[in-house]
């Protein structure tokens, strides 16, 4: 192959958590439909998972490959087989799964050095890949999945902590310098922040060599949060590239059903229910791959959505093992009652796919930036329920700033299980979003970023253009490189 011919080839490494993979997935898809030759590292129970895309990929002449990692679970002290961080289910496991991570770093070297790659792109929690990545002369850049908001206002905290200065966890404080008058609490920053624990140490690594390395890759669009995006490079001094929404290069039905894991619910079925809605009458409630509520607070929610008398489609984490068990979380009689006006899905389901639907009128999400994404790209207003991580920030932006969202008032930052949140804010928040005297001015809003996000990824747009000039980067540098 002649030296202009080259093809550029990236590695992307996601963390092994769904929320992770599948932006990670998306990117790969993005970067192969643009010529790239991209592969992308994951471990043996993790690949099937995106397998079957990939396959539908390379039919169409995409270049996307998957190489497959052994995942130290047992050396980490977890079960063997705990290889998805939602397997992870309490704080010590979660730390053990971190720890489990830094030892990919020694099969990572042996894959740079058979494939040699001309960048690696890696998850925001892999700092140490800054390194090896450096050891054999390539960029890495580093993928977070959230929003610049969220980054700047996280960095925000650690280099002004606000928090420190507030007497009383629930005493309102303002980001210091940062654009706009946005107002947090000590209780809604992670635990890790508010005070030193195992994972503070490996969480600020992370932060400090996303301005050591080449760059950072955004999934968010320049129109979405621009003042942000010109904070973040200016007054923060980091390189990003606003390549998204990537959610959009899924565009196959099937792609969608099967986005993340295979769905719990027949797709035809779905559709066919949410086909027999008016538009704008079902409210959407899903909380990720991660946060998982107890009984007593999906009772609750149940309570709650039974007394806003809004239609609706529920996922809940929980598949019963057999027919005959009793689901303590439900009312008695629930499911008969909502016979045609709500949807329970035990498991997993097809979100994008449920999203893309003109039925759907609000969205319940405990703002996850990919379901935020994912609603944006379809128009679609939200109820805020953030539980852990960057979550409390992202919600900030789409009730602060964007208004295309209302909070239920979870105020608590917690890991996986969430503050508790009383059937009767569940109720009012579901009934606003739906019909509410907000409710169309906020869709309407909704409405014109989704167009704006369609436009950013179509031919010239704003982030069409960001992976145009980072590809155009990419291969002039490994093209003098390979002189
Ligand atoms: N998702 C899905 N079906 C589900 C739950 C989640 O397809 O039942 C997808 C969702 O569309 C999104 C991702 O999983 O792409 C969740 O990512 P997010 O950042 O929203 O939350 P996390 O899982 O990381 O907390």
């Amino acid at each position: 192959m002649s030296r202009e011919n080259r093809q550029l080839h990236i590695f992307f490494l996601p963390f092994m958590a769904h929320g992770h993979m599948i932006p990670f997935m998306d990117l790969a898809m993005l970067f192969a439909a643009k010529g790239v030759k991209t592969t992308i590292i994951t471990t043996p129970l993790n690949a099937p998972h995106i397998s079957k895309v990939t396959e539908r990929a390379k039919n169409l002449g995409f270049e996307i490959n998957i190489l497959i990692t052994k995942f130290p679970s047992v050396e980490a002290g977890l079960p063997e087989g705990c290889e998805s961080f939602d397997k992870a289910s309490s704080p010590d496991m979660q730390f053990k799964f971190f720890i489990a991570t830094t030892m990919l770093k020694e099969p990572l070297a042996h894959l740079l050095q058979v494939h040699h790659p001309d960048c690696l792109v890696a998850d925001m929690f892999f700092p140490w890949t800054t390194n090896v990545a450096a050891a054999f002369g390539i960029p890495r850049i580093v993928f977070h999945g959230t929003c610049v908001f969220s980054l700047s206002a996280t960095e925000h905290i650690r280099l002004y902590e606000p928090h420190k200065k507030v007497s009383y966890d629930s005493e309102p404080f303002v980001l210091p310098n940062f654009p706009g008058e946005i107002k947090l609490t000590r209780s809604q920053l992670p635990d890790f922040v508010r005070q030193e624990l195992g994972f503070t140490k490996f969480y600020n690594e992370g932060k400090e060599t996303e301005s050591k390395c080449f760059g950072v890759i955004v999934n968010s669009f320049y129109e979405l949060e621009s003042t942000y995006a010109d904070h973040y490079t200016k007054a923060l001094g980091r390189r990003a590239w606003h390549v998204g929404p990537i959610s959009l290069c899924t565009r196959d039905t099937i792609d969608k059903t099967e986005r993340g894991k295979i769905a719990s619910i027949d797709e035809n079925e779905c559709l066919t229910w949410l086909n027999s809605k008016k538009p704008n009458s079902v409210v959407y409630i899903c909380f990720g791959s991660v946060a998982n509520f107890d009984s007593s607070q999906l009772l609750e929610i149940a309570t709650g959505l039974e007394a806003s008398g809004q239609q609706f489609i529920w996922v809940v984490r929980k598949e019963n093992k057999n027919q005959d068990e009793r689901d303590d979380w439900l009312p008695d009689g629930f499911e008969k009652r909502m016979e045609g006006k709500g949807l329970i899905i035990r498991g997993w389901a097809p979100q994008m796919l449920i999203l893309d639907n003109e039925a759907i009128g609000g969205f319940v999400t405990h703002c996850g930036w990919n379901s935020i994404l994912e609603a944006v790209c379809a128009g679609v207003p939200m109820v805020t329920w953030p539980v852990a991580a960057e979550q409390f920030y992202n919600e900030k932006l789409l009730t602060q700033v964007l208004r295309i969202g209302i909070g239920v008032g979870a105020n608590k930052w917690a890991r996986i299980v969430g503050d508790f949140v009383k059937r009767e804010a569940i109720e009012k928040a579901v009934r606003d979003i739906i019909v509410g005297d907000k409710a169309e001015d906020m869709r309407n809003r909704a409405k014109a970023l989704a167009d704006k996000a369609r436009k950013a990824v179509e031919k010239g747009g704003s982030s069409d253009s960001d992976s145009n000039a980072l590809i155009e980067e990419l291969s002039s540098r490994a093209m003098k490189i390979h002189k």
